[in-house]
Order: structure tokens, then C-alpha cells, then sequence
């Protein structure tokens, strides 16, 4: 079991929660979307945590392969810009748990990262804070994508008994 804690201030995000051996793979069925919020199912149920290996957030870097792009981020969508498809060139191993499983996370101030649709993209960096004020956290909540939220590893740490 494994808390996750506030580098800056020391307090728990989270409660003690088991590791997943994977990211787990969500479903991409539209109709398994909330009606209201239009969210997925989080990508990782309540309790439970998983280390993303693949890059998340920014910056974004123009992918080498035109022909075979990849998703901008995992299990988000393609991203063409003027240059072409671009994907994450972000942190690695970003520790991926239910949003609701660190309901303390605040948006920064003026909501700053936090465009989207319906909900925050999750591709513009932090854009959750610890009450203490510290960014922490990158919440992905929009009606495409993943329901996700990514612990910073290196703003947050973990302990584990
Ligand atoms: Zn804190
Ligand atoms: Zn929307």
C-alpha cells in the first residue's frame, strides 16, 4: 500500500492505494461517457495506482513518423498542427489515480492549464495544486480522452508501509 505525499508540504494527496502492474486500457466506446459531465471511465479505479512510462504533457514535439502517427499523449487523441502531428515530449513515469481519489487538488489560480471542452485537456502541464499551493498534479477531464489524473514524480512522493 502507498500514499502519496506533497514534496512541499508534506501532506497526503492521496489515500493508501495498491499498484496496478500497467496502465490499465480504458475503453474508447463514446457510449460509455458520463451523460452530464461527458467523461470516460477513469483509466485507473478508485484505490488503485499506475506508473505511466510514456512522456505526459508538454513541451510537444513534431513526431518523426508522418505516415504512422501517434496520439499526441497516451490514450488521448491525434494532434495536428501546422508542422504536422506532434506528440508528448513531457516527464516519464507520472503516477496516474482516480481524480477522485485526491478530491483535496484545487485548480491553479485563474484555472490556469485547465482548457478543454468540457473539462481540462490535461496537455497544457500542471494544473492541480496541493491546498499548500504547490502544483502538483495534471488533471485530464475533457469530453474526449482520458479521466485522469497524473501525479507529478517528482512534486509528490510516495510511501509506502
Ligand atoms: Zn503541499
Ligand atoms: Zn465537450
Amino acid at each position: 500500500m502507498t500514499v502519496f505525499l506533497c514534496s512541499k508540504c508534506g501532506a497526503a494527496i492521496t489515500p493508501y492505494l495498491v499498484q496496478l502492474p500497467a496502465v490499465p486500457v480504458p475503453t474508447e466506446d463514446q457510449h460509455d461517457r458520463d451523460v452530464e459531465t461527458r467523461r470516460a471511465p477513469s483509466t485507473v479505479p478508485r484505490g488503485c495506482y499506475a506508473v505511466d512510462p510514456e512522456p505526459w504533457g508538454p513541451p510537444f514535439v513534431v513526431q518523426a513518423d508522418q505516415e504512422n502517427p501517434q496520439r499526441a499523449q497516451p490514450r488521448g487523441v491525434l494532434v495536428c498542427t501546422e508542422e504536422g502531428f506532434i506528440t508528448s515530449a513531457g516527464g516519464r513515469d507520472t503516477v496516474v489515480v482516480h481524480p477522485e481519489d485526491a478530491l483535496g487538488l484545487q485548480p491553479l489560480p485563474g484555472w490556469k492549464n485547465s482548457n478543454g471542452c468540457c473539462g481540462p485537456r490535461g496537455d497544457e502541464g500542471l494544473n492541480r495544486t496541493c491546498p499548500c499551493g504547490a502544483p502538483v498534479a495534471t488533471l485530464a477531464a475533457d469530453c474526449f480522452g482520458p479521466f485522469e489524473l497524473h501525479l507529478d514524480p517528482i512534486r509528490t512522493y510516495a510511501f509506502s508501509q
